[in-house]
């Protein structure tokens, strides 16, 4: 028996036949679990005529209307994250735990997006020049399109819509299709904080729903969230079509290690962060520059860690859950047999792993390697998956030359006990998002999350006042109201007087 998924256009479930669908698995247990309808263009045009009508309504609901939803919404979320989190973990695979901090993160957006009224304030300059007012104002955009990766179900449709919609917009968000039920549930929380019907428009769907988006002319605006190479070709495909884009690619997050660091936190944080969800996270550490002499006092430290990681089926209290695909799992474990190859030295090696778990799941353990030298592909590239590599430098320059000269930027951390050397790193790395004696520095959602180089196609960043500003566009006014001193025919520029 599989779940069937499929689209949620105009406050309902889509009662259409699909002519084409995807499998869902389970990947603790390999099975298909569901089948998800795939959106064609067709079914476009139906999201985009119901968001349309949704976007008439919406914009014109007051401040005060449209926060009380917010809250009401809030309030359902907060009440049944667990549910959220139990579909991202079947689906996805991450332990439950994981699936409800992501979550949780995902609500604080929304408690940010609350607070609307207060974000939309424009400015208000009385007598700027004699008897004229000038003045800001902000507003939405119309239909925005909200294209999501597999990792984070809930987390990352949660950077964007809660201030899309509390901006006045009508969003269409096209989830991974790989793990496309938390978001279906989302909606219907939605409907009941009392939303009006397509403000909030879910198409399930391939390549083919992701470029009905980027080309139609009734959605404005493109929130992307994938891989580098997707990320690049929908910000020039987008703006080709003359649409706002901010498209947040790949990563390959540095922790740089300096010798006087402590060096039990330092493997803590490279064991947490380079292994939880199975290394399937944006912010993941995969790369840990070591300074020496302390090299091989803080691998031996992991290894010991990594030795009590429980691999296994994510609802049964393992530590680290599966791969999200079969496929997924033979692309990364096929980076640890090049990593091999190259002359790394494997000093864990994840590949046939002891799970607790079903045997056709799609496992992989945690894999450490050491003396990976910059050439390597499992330096280069970015593998998704539960795999840290130490690269053992001489100084601190060394470690910071290797952040910057490589092809993402999205996050990175160094860990020291000197503030000033941490300073000089905040200013000198060319990073996004910088943690100090923090691993995984996601900005909390007052702040804006995105990175650098190839990790970033847009100049705007997500949630926080970013996101604000990516969602309304802004008109400046410039009143006069008659007094009976106005002063005729004047062809000159207009100038302050
Ligand atoms: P992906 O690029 O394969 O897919 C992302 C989305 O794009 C999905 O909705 C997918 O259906 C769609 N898509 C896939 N191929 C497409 C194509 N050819 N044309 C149009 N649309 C297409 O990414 P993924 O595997 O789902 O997610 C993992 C990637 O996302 C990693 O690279 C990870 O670093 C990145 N990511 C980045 C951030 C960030 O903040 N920078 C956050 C989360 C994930």
């Amino acid at each position: 028996m599989t779940n069937h998924i499929t689209h949620f256009i105009g406050g309902k479930l889509w009662q259409g036949k699909s002519a084409r669908q995807g499998d869902v698995y389970n990947p603790a247990t390999g099975q298909v679990t569901g089948k998800v309808d795939f959106a064609d263009s067709a079914l476009l045009e139906e999201a985009i005529a119901a968001a349309k009508a949704g976007f008439a309504e919406w914009s014109t609901t007051s401040l005060a209307k449209r926060t009380q939803v917010l809250f009401a919404f809030r309030e359902i979320l907060n009440a049944r994250k667990e549910e959220v989190a139990a579909l991202i973990t079947a689906e996805h695979g991450k332990v439950l735990s994981d699936a409800l901090g992501e979550v949780t993160r995902g609500q604080e957006v929304v408690e940010f997006a609350c607070g609307i009224p207060h974000l939309l304030k424009g400015g208000y300059s009385e007598g700027a020049s004699t008897n004229i007012d000038v003045y800001s104002i902000r507003q939405p955009l119309g239909i925005v399109g909200i294209i999501s990766p597999f990792n984070f179900p809930a987390m990352v449709p949660m950077w964007f819509f809660p201030i899309a919609i509390a901006a006045g917009n009508a969003v269409i968000i096209k989830p991974s299709e790989k793990d496309p039920s938390a978001i279906n549930l989302v909606a219907s929380m939605w409907r009941e904080a009392g939303l009006p019907d397509g403000v909030f428009n879910v198409v399930h769907g391939d390549k083919v729903a992701v470029d009905i988006l980027l080309e139609h002319p009734e959605v404005k605006a493109i929130s992307f969230v994938g891989s580098t190479p997707i990320a690049r070709y929908i910000y020039e495909t987008a703006t080709k079509n003359g649409k706002r884009v901010q498209a947040l690619g790949g990563a390959k997050n540095h922790m740089l290690v300096l010798p006087d660091a402590d060096l039990e936190l330092a493997a803590d944080a490279a064991v947490n962060a380079g292994f939880g969800s199975a290394g399937e996270r944006c912010m993941a550490i995969s790369a840990l520059v070591v300074v020496e002499p302390v090299a091989n006092a803080l691998v031996a430290r992991i290894k010991q860690r990594m030795e009590r990681l429980n691999t296994g089926d994510g609802t049964q209290g393992a530590d680290m859950g599966p791969l999200v695909t079969s496929v997924h799992r033979d692309k990364v474990s096929s980076y640890v047999d090049a990593g091999v190859a190259s002359g790394a030295t494997l000093v864990v090696d994840g590949r046939n792993p002891k799970v607790s778990g079903e045997a056709g799941g799609f496992w992989l353990g945690p894999t450490l390697f050491d003396n990976v030298t910059p050439a390597m592909s499992i330096y280069t590239d970015e593998i998704f998956g539960p795999v840290l590599s130490v690269i053992r430098v001489d100084t601190y320059e060394e470690g910071l030359a290797l952040i910057n000269a490589h092809q993402y930027g999205n996050g990175t951390a160094i860990f020291t006990n000197d503030g000033g050397a941490a300073r000089k790193f905040q200013n000198e790395v060319q990073v996004g998002m910088i943690g100090i004696n923090v691993p995984i520095p996601v900005p909390t959602a007052y702040y804006s999350f995105g990175g650098w180089k190839n990790s970033l196609f847009g100049d705007t960043h997500a949630h926080g006042s970013e996101g604000v500003h990516f969602f309304t566009r802004g008109k400046v006014v410039t009143s006069r109201w008659l007094d009976p001193s106005h002063g005729g025919i004047n062809l000159g520029f207009p100038q302050n007087s």
